[in-house]
């Protein structure tokens, strides 16, 4: 707490008195540490693939400036590296976006079934690449009120997540459900669950996913391109659509993420 102390005079002719404030600095200073991090954070994330790709820079400039073969490999490199900072530039800008319009409920009528199609197929390459299954069996349509680009990039992030993370073996199953009347949301609402059949999250690492730069592997996320960004997205976006993000995880047998949303009542 900070205490603020004044002189007041209450009516004139009256003694002064003294008035003694106290102002509860936790929370802003939390906020303010919160920035402190995120700055810190976000300034380590760019300045790794930078200090790769001078170097490299540096190299090409001196000693393999006449090799061939070390120019391919290291412009590979280069252009792996800078792909990375893109895509972290990009990430920002979305979380800042729906940070920003957090307030603001979406209202047009979005057809889940759809956004999830597109998604399955936008992804159906990288999973066809890893050997992993995608299992998607669209129902009806399912009506939400929503943003359809911004659930798009919900449901493209755990589907990435799961082929990317699913490890050998892997297959996911995607599902769109109705959700009975939830305890938490109070009205009828429509379940879709991402399922993968991957090495599963340790308990300890769920309650903290959603923290932006929180990786349960760092070193792993890198290598598939991963910006630490994906689930502080999802939980912004779905927060916006007043729904609940859960995460469920058996250590060996694989996890699930569900997004629950309220059902379109148009
Ligand atoms: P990233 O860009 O690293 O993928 P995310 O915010 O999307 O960032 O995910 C945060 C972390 O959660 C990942 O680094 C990974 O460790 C873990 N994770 C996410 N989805 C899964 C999954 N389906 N299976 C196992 N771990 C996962």
């Amino acid at each position: 707490y900070r205490a603020h102390v004044a002189a007041v005079t209450v009516a004139a002719g009256a003694a002064p008195g003294v008035l003694v404030s106290f102002e509860d600095l936790t929370e802003r200073e939390q906020a303010a540490q919160m920035r402190r991090d995120f700055v810190a954070n976000v300034s380590h994330e760019l300045r790794t693939p930078l200090t790769s790709l001078m170097g490299f820079i540096e190299t090409l400039q001196g000693p393999a400036r006449r090799d061939e073969a070390a120019m391919d490999r290291f412009l590979g490199i280069m252009a792996r590296e800078a792909a990375r900072m893109e895509r972290l530039v990009h990430d920002l800008l979305s979380l800042s976006r729906v940070e920003g319009e957090e307030r603001v409920r979406p209202r047009e009528p979005v057809d889940l079934a759809a956004v999830m199609g597109t998604v399955v197929t936008m992804l159906r390459p990288l999973a066809r690449e890893r050997g992993c299954g995608l299992r998607f069996e669209p129902g009806g349509a399912c009506l939400v009120p929503g943003n359809a680009d911004q659930l798009q990039q919900v449901f493209t992030n755990l589907v990435e997540n799961a082929v990317k993370y699913g490890g050998d073996d892997n297959s996911v199953e995607i599902t769109l459900a109705p959700h009975p009347d939830d305890a938490t949301l109070r009205m009828p609402a429509i379940a879709v669950t991402v399922r993968d059949r991957g090495p599963g999250i340790d308990p300890l690492h769920i309650p903290r996913l959603t923290e932006r730069f929180y990786r349960v592997d760092t070193h792993r996320s890198r290598e598939m391109g991963g910006t630490g960004l994906g689930l502080a997205i999802v939980k912004h976006i779905v927060n916006r659509h007043r729904g609940r993000l859960r995460i469920a995880s058996e250590p060996g047998q694989g996890s699930t993420f569900s997004v629950i949303l309220p059902r379109w009542d148009g």
